[in-house]
């Protein structure tokens, strides 16, 4: 490398069979990160040589919840760029170019050993104590050998020639690493199918996209040692490799299902902000040497480097993301949350997209911190759109009401000829009157909450009242209450 440093080029290379999860999603914004600090470029590279388990589906919701996050890549799906095709299923005649020149160079070789064949050749070396890997059996077939082997209707998969010795690296977080090539064996890289593996594409694209730093979950971290004979063989320069660490679950077990939600797409439908997430994200097996937890996208584009991610494994713990959300959502301005909450409360059938966007703004701003992920607010909001029939639990206060029923009506009163009906008339009336008949604030407070909001619990009573308007107000009240 030249004094003049090279920018880095680094991809995140997602394999379109599912979601993207927590783990696939730490790994972009790694990349993305990594790109973004150093002037670099972000490629998006769709692994879909599995044509089974491939769908179109999965790309889409990958591509939508790298957008959500905030990940736009450089070059790939939808970006373009020079070293596309983007997607390896239309990347197949490279591979086959790159396999035939290997091939000629007798660096690989086909192979016609049937899966039982291996299978029992196997067992004999489990049962001799010898490597496990390949034998080497089609190695030293000449023209003759394979020909007959193919006239007998076998088909040939292509495996690399692995040398002796072993081969390492020096990860940019774990330092150096190493492993004896014998236990791989001559790999397959193309198989029968006429599919490359997943090594042999991951090589050539890397090779060919001049990736020049590889980030990725160190459950790869086996794949490496292939990686580097491949592109050795390749004879092209092999990036730099940075494994970054596993993410695993409270109970000490890797993150799955099991443990709760862990797809983006998931965390959006529960109402998750982007920002949380990217900031959650950047936690898990990075941090500085401060162990500063706040990060806005653009905080981390200028303090992530690939030094402070840690070697170990790093743990989900779903109550920081949950504070986390509440704290990105209360440093939103109010017109803002009020803008992301919409198609929660839509969802939930309450007609926000429809309403005064300053009047939205003011509830949003009486609820408060009470929303930990978006769709809380319904549930303290539901009153302002729509009657809500108390539960069980609300319909004791009604009937305790009994008791106070003076004062409430010397309040409805009070409230009919209240002009303007604002939130310190409306307190200094209730105070007032529950007062006079000697009751409890709360005894008076409770039945009139229940009366509006259909719940005992929600945002503060008296600027939710002058909110709401007198009129309405009234109505439930007189409902709730009537004076026969
Ligand atoms: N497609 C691979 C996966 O989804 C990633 C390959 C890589 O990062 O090298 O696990």
């Amino acid at each position: 490398m030249s004094s003049e440093a090279v920018k880095p080029r680094v991809r995140f290379a997602p394999s379109p069979t599912g979601h993207l999860h927590v783990g696939g999603a730490r790994t972009a914004l790694f990349n993305y990160l990594y790109a973004r600090r150093h002037g670099g470029t972000f490629v998006l590279r769709v692994e879909d040589t599995d044509q089974e388990r491939s769908t179109p589906e999965s790309v889409r919701g990958i591509l939508d919840s790298l957008r959500w996050l905030g990940l736009e890549w450089d070059e790939g799906p939808e970006a373009g760029g020079d070293h596309g095709p983007y997607f390896q299923s239309e990347r197949r005649e490279l591979y086959r170019k790159e396999l035939d020149r290997l091939i000629g160079e007798e660096k690989a070789y086909r192979c016609f050993c049937t899966p039982e064949e291996l299978a029992e050749r196997r067992e004999e070396a489990k049962a001799a104590g010898r490597p496990l890997g390949y034998d080497g059996r089609c190695r030293t077939l000449d023209d003759a050998g394979r020909e007959k082997l193919a006239a007998e209707g076998r088909l040939a998969a292509v495996r690399l020639v692995v040398p002796g010795g072993e081969t390492g690296w020096k990860d940019l977080v774990r330092g150096g690493v190493s492993f004896q090539n014998d236990q791989f064996g001559d790999f397959i890289i193309f198989k029968s199918d006429g599919f490359p593996t997943y090594h042999f594409a991951v090589v050539v694209d890397d090779a060919e996209m001049e990736i020049t730093h590889v980030i990725r979950g160190d459950d790869h971290i086996s794949n490496t040692p292939r990686h580097l004979m491949i592109f050795e063989a390749l004879g092209r320069p092999a990036p730099l490799f940075a494994h970054v660490p596993i993410i695993l679950g409270a109970d000490g077990g890797r993150l799955s299902k099991r443990h709760g939600a862990t797809s983006i797409g998931q965390y959006r439908e529960e109402g998750y902000l982007p920002e949380a997430m990217v900031n959650y994200l950047a936690l898990l097996g990075w941090s500085t040497s401060d162990s500063r937890q706040i990060f806005t996208l653009d905080d981390l584009i200028s303090e992530f480097d690939i030094p402070r991610v840690s070697k170990s494994s790093a743990t989900f713990d779903p109550e920081k993301l949950l504070w986390l959300n509440n704290f990105h959502y209360l440093k939103l301005p109010p017109a803002e949350r009020a803008k992301r909450l919409v198609p929660y409360w839509e969802r939930d059938g309450m007609d926000a997209g429809a309403r005064d966007p300053a009047w939205l703004e003011k509830v949003v701003e009486i609820v408060g911190d009470r929303v930990k992920v978006l769709p809380d607010i319904g549930r303290y909001t539901e009153f302002f759109f729509r009657d809500v029939e108390p539960g069980e639990a609300e319909q004791k206060v009604l009937r305790k009401a009994e008791k106070v029923m003076p004062a409430l009506q010397k309040v409805i009163a009070r409230f009919a000829g209240m002009d303007p009906f604002s939130e310190e008339a409306i307190e200094k009336a209730i105070k007032e009157e529950a007062a006079a008949a000697e009751v409890g604030l709360g005894k008076v407070i409770q039945p009139i909450r229940v009366a509006v909001m259909g719940r005992k619990v929600g945002p503060g009573l008296f600027e939710s009242l002058e909110l709401f308007g007198r009129e309405k107000v009234l109505e439930r009240l007189r409902a709730a209450f009537p004076t026969t």
